[in-house]
């Protein structure tokens, strides 16, 4: 595997581009590069869908950060119980085929919403989502590992109903910190690098699981080499 710096140059940011960069989808719709960064790759499947049932698991109304291939969208979508499936994208590209999946695939009630996050989030209102799922990718070097932590702090929390589920992507705060640091105790690097973090913005401990997913990367995958993630549960009080 390769480490970060090797899928970003040093201090590289792709933030003011990453809106009209071409989406590069495979012709089997399998892997998704934007800027020549390996986005999301089609392996994740069982660690997507998980992800998918913790935020899903209150029904109602879901909000989804990030579409890339639509595997955890889909997921969604099959949860008897949602109402809404909100689903914010920024890149020009996959933001049609959301508009596609809105208008052809989904059963249930899509209403996409176009921009990054950081724009579009703050305005929805507090208290107004029963689950949240968040799978967005790092923009620039300086936050590999530690994108989400920014949405979970300022944005998550306020979002939830009480009692509402967050569930999100840890895959890039592992890599060669999982291997170097951890020496591939996941669970451990969770608890030490994600947990603290969670408390920071206001959710508590007891509140706080997760399932461990098995998942077989390709050989050829440049940004993960282990066989199992760890999809968080986070409810709030
Ligand atoms: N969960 C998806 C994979 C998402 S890939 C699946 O199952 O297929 C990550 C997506 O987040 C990409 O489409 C990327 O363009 C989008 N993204 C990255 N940064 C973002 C931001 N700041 N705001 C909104 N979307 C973002």
């Amino acid at each position: 595997m390769t480490t970060p710096r090797e899928i970003f140059a040093p201090s590289e940011d792709c933030k003011t581009e990453w809106k009209k960069a071409d989406a590069a989808y495979d012709a089997t719709n399998d892997h998704l590069e934007i800027m020549g960064k390996p986005v999301m790759e089609r392996w994740e499947t069982p660690f997507m869908k998980a992800l998918a049932l913790a935020a899903a698991s209150n029904g109602g109304r879901v909000l989804e950060v990030g579409f890339g291939l639509a595997i955890s969208a889909s997921a969604i979508q099959k949860v008897e119980n949602v109402t809404e499936h909100v689903i914010v994208e920024c890149n020009d590209d996959v933001f049609d085929r959301l508009v596609q999946f809105a208008s052809t695939t989904a059963k249930t009630k899509v209403t996409p919403l176009k921009g990054y996050w950081q724009d579009v989030v703050p305005t929805l209102p507090d208290a107004s989502f029963d689950g949240i799922l968040y799978d967005t990718y790092p923009l620039a070097e300086s936050e590999w590992h530690t994108h989400q932590f920014d949405f979970i702090r300022n944005q998550a929390f306020r979002l939830l109903k009480s009692g509402g589920v967050l569930s999100y992507c840890n895959i890039t705060s592992y890599g060669k910190l999982l291997k170097d640091t951890y020496a591939y105790d996941v669970v451990k690097m969770f608890e030490e690098t994600q947990i603290p973090r969670l408390l920071e913005a206001g959710f508590v401990k007891e509140k706080i699981s997760y399932e461990l997913v098995p998942v077989q990367p390709e050989a050829s995958c440049r940004y993960y080499d282990h066989n199992v993630l760890i999809a968080p549960k986070v409810v709030k009080p």
